[in-house]
């Protein structure tokens, strides 16, 4: 079965809710889904964080969801935008416009927050295959972050919220990754099975032994981390990650 139908079935099912909440080592973390795409928040004495901000058309699902959970669209002081694709990318201008949160983004993918659209995806699976043209059609509202970052940046110095900014070029030019205590977001760099538990290479990847690498650096380089927060699905615990990305690619 293909991916668009079977989407269509669990979507009517109910499988997947629009919001869960994970606590990670005393630290809540709560996920959004809309269209199958993550948007995590990270709350921190009354500010609000989001990781990615989901397709533009979703905000006002997004700004429910805040206030569904006590919160308000004007508590977020900031959207890192993991990278520039549509279903990730497409929410924060609002936020940015309406409320003054700061847009903190990869400067690799510059060009595409100017220009509002996605870089020429490389399907990994016959789904995204199929999937490819609609996806790759997907547009936003010009975007233009108030941070860029280029290597390394601290949450804590840019809006008081502790965690870390890290750049992992791969998915696209400038997707960046989110270090929040023991939880790590990772953006597009991989995504969860669809009904598992387990990690999977992501739908749209150009190359999948570089991307094995940076997934293997990241569980070398940050050997606290339990938890890994994705774009799509998930989350997943170390072990899934490692099951899945451990080992180098055999050929
Ligand atoms: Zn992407």
């Amino acid at each position: 079965m293909r991916l668009l139908p079977l989407l269509t079935s669990v979507a009517l099912c109910g499988c997947f809710p629009e919001r869960v909440s994970t606590t990670v080592e005393g630290r809540k973390v709560l996920t959004f889904q809309h269209e199958f795409t993550n948007v995590h928040a990270v709350v921190h004495d009354g500010k609000v964080v989001l990781v990615d901000s989901g397709h533009e058309r979703n905000v006002p699902k997004l700004e429910a969801d805040l206030v569904a959970e006590g919160l308000s669209p004007r508590d977020v002081v900031a959207v890192v935008v993991t990278h520039g694709h549509a279903d990730h990318a497409g929410g924060a201008r609002h936020f940015q416009q309406t409320y003054g949160a700061k847009v903190i983004a990869g400067r690799g993918d510059t060009t595409l927050f100017t220009e509002g659209r996605n870089d020429p995806l490389c399907p990994t699976n016959a789904d995204a295959r199929d999937r490819l043209a609609k996806d790759q059609a997907e547009t936003y509202q010009p975007l233009v972050p108030d941070v860029l970052v280029d290597g390394a940046a601290s949450l804590e110095a840019l809006v008081g919220v502790p965690g870390e900014v890290l750049s992992v070029p791969g998915h696209t030019e400038g997707s960046l990754v989110v270090k929040v205590e023991r939880s790590l977001f990772v953006g597009d760099l991989l995504r969860g099975a669809v009904f598992t538990r387990d990690a999977d290479v992501h739908f749209y990847m150009c190359d999948l032994e570089d991307n094995a690498n940076d997934v293997r650096g990241l569980l070398a380089s940050q050997p606290d981390v339990t938890t890994w927060f994705v774009g799509h699905f998930g989350p997943l615990t170390r072990a899934a990650v490692e099951a899945k990305f451990a080992e180098p690619t055999r050929r």
